[in-house]
């Protein structure tokens, strides 16, 4: 019995052995299956990587590898892709140079095989044209976090909380770093976060403000009065946190009557950018004399800036669609010579009283009807807020870009008194947004370029 058990086994080795020679002396041509050229398998058998060479596939890589540089033998880490991981119709010269580059580069051999398989040629040439970023591990956790390579990339040479604020808690990425170039610590960050998505993005496009990140960590904050609160802080020098219950009591608010509406005029401030849609003009933003608007045209009879004409053409087909009856533009654009003829005229109505002459009209230069942005409506035979389709203006009339530029109520903030009849075309997103919040031009000024 023994005798028979030691037969076996010994038959098993060397059957086994005899199986597994002619296994080993088939692999070199499985390589030839693999299109290797001869030199290169003696290379590989030189190298004892027969075995390894046939585990890993067909890899068209390896041997564009080979086929640029013997050496490459040592780099079957980097080289020795499997043709099926990777993306079809794959041009495997230019992948090869893309892969070496980085290598020698200083990026980890295993980290560009993983790249290979994620990321697009292009992608990989934005990695090949820019510096080694500066935190490797975080452009390595970020592709493991399924980053696109351009974002891992940038996210890899942020100040680091920065990209951990982004990785690991899931902020937005583009809000982030739009948020924090315009000056917005991580904490600030963090604190405006709060915020919902739609208000954090309209964050992102206006102006930088320090207070913004403490004022919105306030539960009492309300995004609607914060131009007002920045107003408190910037004009009368409150502390945010003080700034909040000063405004949310509306001590801010002053009544109509107690409003000097001659003493506000000044010369403080020149009106910025007097061609853009949201350019204020009023009693201490004026506009020079010799600024008239470059594409003014006519449109019911009176002048305007073409872009004005044309919404105000799709308000009045709407209104026609609804059924109301058609409205008249009494006033386009006033040029600054037009401006400085009436308001003499009116001095000279009431006797070289500048007070009264105010009341009806202003100065030139602070009428903005100079930007060809302003017009003042007319129904025949009533007042225009009696106007059948008014309350159907004031709640569409943003969607053409305009808004209501003087409301009632809102006289401490324009420093005009409520005026039905004059719009202000400011363009349709500016608009939309003073509608949604309430806000006049002056208080959008404040919180937007
Ligand atoms: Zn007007």
């Amino acid at each position: 019995m023994k005798t028979f058990i030691k037969y076996l086994l010994l038959s098993i080795i060397v059957l086994g052995g005899v199986f597994a020679s002619i296994y080993f002396l088939l692999l070199p041509s499985q390589l030839n299956s693999y299109t290797y050229t001869t030199e290169q398998i003696a290379l590989i058998r030189e190298n004892d990587l027969v075995y390894d060479f046939v585990r890993a596939g067909k890899s068209t890589l390896m041997s564009t590898a080979l086929n640029n540089d013997a050496k490459n033998i040592e780099r079957t880490d980097l080289y020795l892709v499997k043709d099926t991981d990777l993306p079809e119709n794959v041009d495997y010269e230019h992948l090869y140079t893309v892969m070496s580059t980085l290598s020698e580069k200083g990026y980890d051999n295993e980290q560009v095989m993983k790249l290979i398989k994620s990321a697009t040629l292009d992608e990989l040439h934005i990695l090949m044209d820019s510096p080694l970023p500066v935190n490797m591990d975080v452009l390595y956790s970020a592709l493991d976090k399924k980053f696109p390579v351009v974002q891992a990339y940038q996210l890899s040479n942020m100040d680091r909380d920065l990209s951990s604020l982004i990785m690991n808690d899931g902020t937005d990425y583009s809000t982030t770093v739009k948020l924090n170039n315009m000056g917005y610590s991580v904490e600030d960050i963090k604190a405006l976060n709060k915020l919902g998505n739609t208000e954090l993005n309209m964050v992102t496009v206006m102006k930088y403000l320090e207070d913004l990140p403490t004022l919105v960590s306030n539960e009492s904050f309300d995004m609607k009065l914060l131009p007002r609160y920045i107003m408190a802080i910037e004009n009368e020098g409150y502390e945010a946190e003080d700034a909040i219950v000063y405004v949310n009591d509306n001590e801010d608010y002053v009544d109509v009557e107690d409003i000097d509406m001659y003493g506000l005029y000044s010369d403080d401030f020149r009106t910025e950018n007097p061609g853009s849609y949201t350019a204020l003009v009023n009693k201490n933003h004026y506009l020079n004399a010799d600024y008239a608007p470059t594409d003014i045209t006519e449109f019911s009879h009176e002048e305007m800036r073409t872009d004005v004409a044309t919404a105000l053409g799709s308000l009045f087909t709407a209104l026609n669609e609804q059924k109301f009856e058609t409205i008249i533009v009494d006033v386009g654009y006033v040029s600054y010579s037009e401006q400085e003829e009436l308001f003499n005229r009116y001095l000279e109505m009431f006797e070289d009283d500048e007070e009264k002459a105010l009341e009806r009209t202003p100065y030139a230069g602070y009428s903005e009807h100079q930007t060809g942005l302003a017009v003042d409506f007319y129904i025949r035979g009533s007042n225009f807020e009696d106007y059948e389709g008014y309350q159907w203006m004031l709640d569409n009339i943003h969607n053409y870009g305009f808004i209501l530029r003087y409301p009632a109520g809102k006289e401490f903030l324009t420093g005009f008194p409520s005026e039905p009849k004059h719009f202000r075309f400011v363009g349709v997103e500016a608009a939309k947004i003073m509608h949604d919040y309430e806000w006049t031009l002056e208080e959008y000024k404040t919180i937007f370029e």
